[in-house]
């Protein structure tokens, strides 16, 4: 007979890149499995901070930080995809980076995301290489006359992005810009979903959750539905498929958010995130699994969930100043808080989000 009191549980630690809301959800749901977090991360006042008691505070590039990092913990993964790639690749070397360097430096391009999309088969949105002037007059006079520029590096949320058209000064839009840049011709979409897909290490499995609807304000997601009211089984389960295949494509090993436009031929795909996704927040309350359990359950090589909807659920994004107003969603009965912790409200920023169960289904409007 094995004597229990001499038994220990050995501690397994997940190292975090980043300190914002989607590690600080990730973290959450690393206690939950029993789990250890060190987080990484040069700011101050991070969302991760103040639940997560082993902060090594420091820049992407300190590489005894890194060292330390990778010392204390059996895997690294990443809550935003702008970490230097330097940092990627040093890591990488330990053989814990998850997902790995090379998958998320291509998602750090617009035009290698791109490339990458349509190398796994895919359709991404039209789009043209800029590099100066004269090729945002050709690009535009290919894709219609009229698109969105796009910095091929850090834009979120609509920034670094502009509308134009060939009656703009295209001379001066460019002298805006002046880095490298894709044009994007408009996509003529009736709605936009995405899916988000864990990959275990090695491919050993692969879960998607459904299709979802996405809305947007001013760029930034607003309200998430789901499942998503208007797709059929048909697109939900293309959808899927695509989502799939692109990590499969990519040997993803971790979490990958897909953002789809849906359009009268079929999904065009808009970008992806290697991390969880603004859009999977709606599964701490409408799935059997949330994609924060199941970024953690991938990136430590465990057992993923089966991610099924348990009910229709609403994500809200609390932006800015509607935080102010939060309480008025703990007076309602379905709904569920979430705030970050962030004490600066700025206009647009992330402060929290709500999830509203909605077990009758979801209204038209
Ligand atoms: P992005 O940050 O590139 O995802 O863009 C933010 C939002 O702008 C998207 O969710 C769409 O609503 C819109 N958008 C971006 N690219 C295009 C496009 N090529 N055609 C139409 N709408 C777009």
């Amino acid at each position: 007979m094995t004597d229990s009191a001499s038994m220990t549980m050995p501690p397994r630690v997940l190292g975090m890149l980043g300190g914002g809301q989607l590690g600080r959800m990730s973290a959450l749901a690393a206690y939950r499995l029993g789990l250890e977090v060190v987080g990484l991360f040069p700011d101050d006042d991070a969302p991760l901070s103040q639940v997560c008691p082993s902060i090594i505070q420091a820049d992407y590039l300190d590489f005894g930080a890194l060292d330390d990092l990778v010392a204390r913990c059996d895997a690294i993964t990443l809550e935003f995809e702008n970490i230097p790639y330097e940092a990627l690749s040093y890591l990488a070397r330990s053989g814990k980076l998850r997902p790995g360097a090379d998958l998320v430096g291509l998602t750090q391009d617009r035009l290698s995301e791109k490339q990458a999309i349509e190398r796994a088969g895919l359709k991404p949105a039209p789009y043209r290489q800029i590099d100066s002037a004269r090729d945002l007059a050709q690009a535009l006079s290919d894709l219609g006359g009229q698109g969105i520029l796009k910095t091929r590096r850090l834009g979120y949320d609509g920034k670094g992005q502009q509308r134009i058209s060939d009656a703009d000064d295209l001379e001066a839009v460019w002298q805006g810009f002046n880095q490298p840049c894709i044009l994007e011709g408009l996509v003529d979409f009736s709605w936009e979903g995405s899916v988000i897909v864990a990959r275990r290490p090695g491919g050993v499995q692969l879960q998607a959750f459904p299709l979802v609807e996405n809305r947007h304000e001013n760029h930034i997601l607003s309200e998430t539905l789901a499942p998503a009211p208007q797709a059929n089984s048909d697109l939900a389960q293309e959808a899927e498929r695509q989502a799939r295949v692109l990590a499969e494509s990519l040997g993803l090993e971790g979490l990958l958010g897909i953002e789809f436009f849906v359009t009268a031929s079929g999904l065009v795909v808009n970008e992806m995130a290697p991390r969880p996704h603004n859009s999977g927040h709606w599964s701490q309350a409408g799935a059997s699994v949330d994609q924060f359990e199941q970024h953690v359950r991938a990136v430590m090589d465990l057992p993923l969930g089966h991610p099924s909807v348990v009910c229709p659920t609403r994500m809200v994004n609390l932006l800015g100043t509607a935080a102010l107003e939060h309480q008025r969603w703990l007076e309602q009965e379905a709904a569920q808080l979430h705030l970050y912790g962030k004490r600066s409200v700025k206009e647009g920023r992330k402060m929290g989000h709500v999830n509203i169960l909605e077990p009758n289904g979801f209204d038209p409007s």
